[in-house]
């Protein structure tokens, strides 16, 4: 487990490995080549490929890599009124 301090200090291409993003999107990233998509505001910005591919399915994706220890997103602002929970 890291503290928030190690992980600030983590290279962007570890943070990104770390929360779980797909190597594409953190590719994308580095090569400021982001895309907006349905996760603007939660920290994680895609590649164009991954801003067209289904929000659950790139959701799961990235949990199911993500070595942080709570599920993402924290928060959502695309999805007003619903509740994400963190049971699949
Ligand atoms: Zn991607």
């Amino acid at each position: 487990m890291f503290t928030s301090q190690e992980i600030i200090a983590m290279h962007p291409r570890d943070k990104g490995v770390y929360f779980g993003y797909p190597p594409c999107c953190i590719d994308a990233f580095l090569q400021c080549e982001s895309v907006d998509s349905a996760f603007d505001g939660t920290g994680f910005k895609t590649c164009k490929k991954c801003s067209e591919r289904p929000y659950l399915e790139v959701l799961e994706e990235i949990n199911s890599r993500r070595k942080h220890h709570e599920r993402f997103p924290y928060f959502t602002y695309k999805l007003v009124g619903t509740r994400i929970t963190n049971e699949v």
